[in-house]
């Protein structure tokens, strides 16, 4: 299966070309550091990039302020990591093994250099981006989670992290470490928490702090008006980021909770051209956010729009929930769709402790050995029930219809049906939940026979009822019956996309009548551009 980037153990690197650093040499400013001198703080901003012309640097682990991994960087090396290009906080720190002369270029600079050196940027960018594969993969770096075991908020941030392919390692609540670093921190013994590098504790350890932290909700709000505002980035959303940033647009990405959207929770997508063996759905939509990052559009996250508000035909506010606006000439809706909540008691409370609507490696974690349940009957479904089938005791997919030949891919429903540890029980539905802090039980009635049957399970995956997220167009935009976007000559748009309001358009399944497919997300995603850019320059 293909990944989010190269692996840095094997790729074979290409160093920049003596025009790319004459460039950099006239951008940049030459700087000399001293034997063990700091290059760049953990958590400092990624202002400069650093090039090494003389000398060596290593890469600081910012739990033990020793070095990270093995390698140093020589002559002909660079320093930074994909926070570089987000404009984020550095996740790792450097300092100068023995006296190093580096060329510092701005961060500005630099990018408006890889955007006019195409070559260029594909070195650095390919580096970055296998740097950030192997801190996730390895837990270099970034968060240490403490007691995700036995808290709620604790593990949201997990999931965030995981979802936005942010390196984080996890310690036990009583473990040696976690009293180490509670000591350090001024974290309570016994308490759960999230600290950053070895010393900085993330208080509340919440998304927001969390993002705060790292510079991933980006000071959004000022001023500022951008030729395009893409609210929601899935598929959709990061595609037109892309096509936005290469046409030169100023555009930002607002995403309420992760990049990759619902394609995000899939962790192999087989049906995506290029792709022969396969890509989960959160390396392919990283793929594309590298990508628009190289052209210059920004991301914030989690950063959810509340109301929409027009001021002319090319003047938008969007409000955030924290109350800032955010104005932009055009917008564009790429929120998709969740999965509708149950009506059942207890349902919020349980929700992030046994109630869950994606299933990634996060929550896989959870389900080993253990019962587990899906709800529905599409293919988001059967893909959960497959993936949780690799590490679950057993996994039971509960669906309303008498069978799941009309709404699942036949491919998908063969090999649920041929898996020994999958089955799949039609007619039936929840009736109850059962468990105080964490789900023990549900109550499962079985409408074929009129009985009610008891499954010991701490995992229920909800993957059904699928219904947009349009409550925020605040009844400026024509909507359907059931709430999705209407575009095109059906809303007297003067684009396919556009919506009934001149300047907005929408994409991705969010939109009535789209094919809720990731192909069709960013097909949609990237074709919309070209009358965003007519409206925004026309
Ligand atoms: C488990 C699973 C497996 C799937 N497998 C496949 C597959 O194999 N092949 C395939 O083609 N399709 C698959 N799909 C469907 C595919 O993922 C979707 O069609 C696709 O993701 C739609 O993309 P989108 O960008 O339109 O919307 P979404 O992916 O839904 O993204 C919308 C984004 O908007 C954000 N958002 C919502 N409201 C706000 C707000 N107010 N402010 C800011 N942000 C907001 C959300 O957080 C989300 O990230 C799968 C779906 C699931 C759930």
């Amino acid at each position: 299966m293909e990944s989010f980037a190269a692996d840095l153990a094997t790729m074979i690197r290409r160093p920049l070309a003596p025009e790319h650093v004459q460039a950099m040499r006239k951008v940049g400013q030459i700087v000399r550091f001293g034997a063990g001198e700091t290059v760049q703080e953990t958590g400092g901003e990624s202002a400069l990039f650093h090039y090494v012309l003389e000398g060596e640097l290593e890469a600081v682990d910012p739990v033990t302020n020793s070095r990270l991994g093995n390698a140093t960087l020589g002559p002909g090396q660079f320093f930074g990591d994909l926070q570089f290009l987000s404009g984020g906080v550095s996740l790792a720190g450097a300092r100068a093994l023995v006296p190093s002369e580096l060329l510092c270029v701005p961060r500005d600079k630099m990018l408006k250099l890889m955007s006019d050196i195409p070559e260029m940027s594909d070195i650095v960018v390919t580096v970055l981006a296998a740097r950030r594969r192997r801190a996730v993969e390895q837990s270099d770096g970034g968060l240490t989670l403490i007691g995700s075991e036995i808290s709620r908020d604790v593990r949201e941030v997990g999931s965030f992290a995981a979802r936005n392919r942010i390196p984080y390692r996890e310690v036990d609540v009583g473990s040696t470490e976690a009293r180490r670093m509670a000591e350090v921190c001024g974290l309570a013994e016994g308490a759960a928490g999230v600290v950053f590098g070895g010393r900085f504790k993330i208080d509340p350890p919440t998304l927001q702090s969390v993002a705060q932290a790292l510079g991933l909700d980006l000071a959004v709000g000022g001023e500022e008006t951008f030729d395009v505002l893409i609210v929601g980035g899935g598929p959709a959303g990061v595609a037109a980021a892309v096509y936005a940033g290469a046409e030169g647009l100023s555009a930002l990405v607002l995403e309420d909770l992760a990049i990759g959207g619902q394609a995000g929770t899939s962790s192999r997508i087989e049906n995506y051209m290029g792709f022969p063996t396969g890509i989960s759905g959160g390396d392919l939509v990283g793929r594309g956010e590298v990508q628009a990052l190289k052209f210059g559009t920004r991301f914030a996250m989690p950063r959810r729009v509340s109301a929409l508000t027009q001021c002319s035909e090319k003047y938008f506010h969007a409000a955030l929930a924290d109350g800032r606006n955010v104005s932009a000439k055009a917008l564009v809706v790429a929120t998709g769709v969740q999965y509708r909540k149950l009506p059942l008691e207890g349902l919020e409370r349980l929700e992030g402790a046994g109630v869950y609507y994606a299933a990634t490696e996060f929550e896989a974690r959870w389900c080993k050995d253990a019962e587990v349940a899906v709800i529905g009957g599409g293919n988001s479904a059967g893909q959960a029930a497959m993936f949780m089938a690799r590490t679950a005791r057993h996994v039971h997919i509960l669906v309303r219809r008498d069978g799941l030949s009309d709404t699942m891919s036949d491919y998908l429903l063969q090999r649920l049906q041929s898996h020994p540890k999958i089955t799949i029980h039609t007619r039936t539905e929840i009736a109850a939940l059962h468990g105080d802090t964490q789900l023990e039980s549900v109550i499962i009635s079985d409408h074929a026979s009129g009985q009610e049957w008891t499954l010991k399970t701490r995992a229920l995956f909800v993957m059904a009822g699928a219904a947009p997220n349009t409550d925020w167009l605040s009844g400026l935009i024509a909507l359907d019956d059931k709430g999705f976007v209407v575009t095109g000559s059906d809303a007297g748009g003067r684009t396919p996309y556009e919506t009934s309001c001149p300047g907005v358009f929408a994409v991705g399944d969010v939109r009535a009548g789209s094919v809720k497919r990731v192909a069709s997300a960013v097909g949609e995603g990237s074709v919309v551009m070209s009358a965003v850019w007519d409206h925004v320059k026309g």
